[in-house]
């Protein structure tokens, strides 16, 4: 068997009409709707793998980079040769980057490739990891609202849907102090501010939130590399979570020598599929370090994670599912949680393919 085929297939799908999504302060101002990378690998068998890259704003550079240069490098090559290939792929691409757009678009072909295995062997893609919890729990990952009521909408909504968490993504204290407010005391409460804050700012910022008990405080400092800013954040006792834009096993390795995090995060769209989010859990376990994927994706991606973690995770790791109210979901209703759990798919492969109706409708070339 030999990879016949990589395609690409960039969808941007809108947010319905709401309360919430029509202040949605996501990403670039004005932002209506969410911008998703598939990829689509075909054997010569007729097999085919799903994969994703991360979305949003880097996403036309990704897609050049599947098309124009990986594609051609695994087009020919035996799919069932994933770790080889990709390590292969790695090393001719190394002088261009070791992380970044060249990097996700590694995500995307290692995680379809991952699911032509599922397929070929026709079990599903946890089996082959190690075997597998059956469901998981999962924290609503909201959208950025800048509006203390819409924060408490959106955090009754997800509480009331019986998620186990909720994230927000902002940065005032006001919004922030809502949503705790809304959660009350027993539902775990994170916060994303995305490398929002120098590290003096970081630390006042955490002094100011240790009373409001969160779970973490994910990404505070920027840059996201300065590991020791993370380390000095940690120790006015916030627990911390970064590990998202951590491209490499050794900065892996760096980011948790440094003691900076107390979840580390790494992000099989972004780090190289799954077999490089596999190696980060076998690292972290050395460090002692709770695994809490980054999953803020709604396709292969998102089921990337749920197979890892259904064979790695340990009680406490929850699932990051981005809460967004969009048009169309990738999956339909086959993937779809329950009381804050989700199951984990038992088909071959990643278990579900993305609906061809979705992808017909919101691609967007
Ligand atoms: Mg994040």
């Amino acid at each position: 068997m030999i990879i016949a085929e990589i395609k690409t297939f960039p969808l941007r799908i809108p947010f319905k009409p709401g309360p919430t999504s029509a202040a949605s302060a996501w990403g670039p101002k004005g932002l209506h709707a969410v911008d998703t990378l598939l990829t689509r690998v075909t054997t010569d068998q007729g097999l085919e793998g799903w994969g994703e890259s991360f979305g949003f704003t880097g996403l036309p550079v990704t897609r050049r980079a599947i098309d124009d240069v990986i594609a051609p490098m695994c087009v020919g090559q035996d799919p069932s040769q994933i770790v080889a290939l990709m390590l292969d792929v790695q090393k001719k691409l190394h002088v261009f980057g070791r992380g970044g757009p060249l990097t996700h678009a590694l995500s995307a072909v290692d995680i379809a490739l991952w699911d032509i295995a599922g397929k070929a062997a026709g079990i599903p893609l946890h089996r082959p990891l190690g075997g597998g919890q059956a469901d998981l729990p999962c924290y609503a990952s909201l959208d950025a609202y800048g509006d203390p009521d819409l924060v408490r909408h959106a955090v009754r909504q997800a509480v009331d849907a019986g998620f186990a968490g909720v994230k927000l993504h902002e940065k005032q204290l006001p919004m922030i102090s809502a949503g705790r407010a809304e959660a009350g005391p027993d539902v775990d409460l994170m916060v994303d501010v995305n490398c929002a804050w120098t590290v003096h700012q970081a630390i006042a910022k955490a002094e100011e939130l240790l009373p409001l008990k969160l779970t973490w405080l994910e990404e505070p400092v920027w840059p996201p590399e300065n590991y020791s800013g993370l380390a000095q954040v940690r120790r006015t006792g916030m627990p911390i979570a970064a590990g998202e834009n951590v491209p490499t096993l050794l900065e892996f390795d760096r980011l948790l020598g440094a003691g900076a995090v107390t979840y580390v995060q790494p992000s099989p769209a972004k780090v190289g599929g799954v077999t490089e989010l596999c190696k980060a859990f076998t690292l972290a376990s050395v460090h002692n370090v709770p695994v809490m994927p980054h999953s803020f994706y709604d396709g292969p991606g998102l089921l990337a994670a749920l197979h890892t973690v259904a064979v790695l995770g340990t009680a406490d790791t929850m699932i990051e599912w981005r809460y967004f109210d969009l048009e169309a979901q990738i999956y339909g209703d086959h993937l779809a949680l329950k009381s804050g759990r989700v199951d984990v798919p038992q088909g071959p492969g990643l278990g579900i393919d993305p609906d061809p109706d979705v992808i017909s409708t919101y691609l967007n070339t």
